[in-house]
């Protein structure tokens, strides 16, 4: 469903990401595992469209997407630089993209009623300020956000760093079980292993903007 063929990807001179192959296949957990600064977020960026390769193709569905406008990709993002309203109600945060496509409120409503309770929001914490919720119910709330737009793939950046290691564990958990019940081919960015070991069907171990190796968690562990 989705390919990268041979991209490269620059700032000013500084190539961040070269020579990037992979596949993710249609309803697959697909991982780009990696320390700090070795370019997963900025080939992220590239999927999402908010940075144009400076070689290769993206292509999604067969089309080549490469050059596409970020509204044009049906891409559901949570990313930690992505973040939410914060003087807006939960249940305004999640109605924002559907208020932008102009549905009407009675179905926005039920959008919304739906996905809250898909991500264990109850009726009380969708009237507060997001400011007012933990940080587990605040990345609840993004991938809520995401979800209601009905996109074809979705993106996710390092969701859970900024949590206790509790916590951490629950939504990891909690991850899994929505990705297998809404089925949506999903990118995800981590440098934790234990955390791309649980959750991916396949992972790309990257290293200084390449990949490194590309296999189940099964082949990855079982090599290292
Ligand atoms: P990761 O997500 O794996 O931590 P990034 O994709 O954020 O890595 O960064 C890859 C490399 O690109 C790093 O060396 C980083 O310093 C550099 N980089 C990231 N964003 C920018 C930017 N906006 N301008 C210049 N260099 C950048
Ligand atoms: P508008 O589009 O004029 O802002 P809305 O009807 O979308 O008005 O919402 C009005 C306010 O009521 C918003 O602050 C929204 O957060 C809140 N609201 C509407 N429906 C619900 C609901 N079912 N649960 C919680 N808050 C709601």
């Amino acid at each position: 469903m989705i390919e990268f063929q041979n991209v490269e990807i620059k700032y000013n001179d500084f190539v961040a990401v070269e020579a990037m192959n992979f596949t993710v296949k249609e309803g697959e957990f697909f991982t780009l595992l990696g320390p700090s600064g070795c370019g997963k977020t900025t080939t992220l960026r590239s999927l999402v469209g908010f940075i144009i390769p400076s070689k290769g193709k993206i292509m999604v569905g067969g089309k080549d997407m490469t050059h596409l406008p970020v509204e044009q990709r049906k891409i559901g993002i949570v990313f930690q630089s992505y973040a939410l309203f914060p003087t807006m109600s939960v249940y305004e945060n999640i109605a924002f993209g559907l208020k932008v496509q102009k549905l009407p409120k009675d179905e926005i409503h039920r959008i919304i009623t739906e996905m809250a309770n898909k991500v264990d929001l109850n009726e009380q914490q969708l009237n507060k300020n997001v400011s007012e919720l933990s940080g587990g119910q605040q990345q609840r709330v993004a991938i809520a956000r995401a979800l209601v737009l009905k996109p074809n793939i979705l993106v996710l950046d390092e969701p859970l760093s900024n949590l206790d290691a509790k916590l951490r564990g629950q939504m990891r958990a909690e991850l899994k079980r929505l990705q297998n019940d809404f089925g949506i081919t999903t990118i995800y960015v981590t440098h934790d292993q234990e955390e791309a070991l649980t959750l991916s069907d396949r992972i790309a171990v990257y290293n200084k903007g390449k990949i490194e190796q590309i296999g189940t968690p099964h082949e990855i562990y079982n090599k290292s």
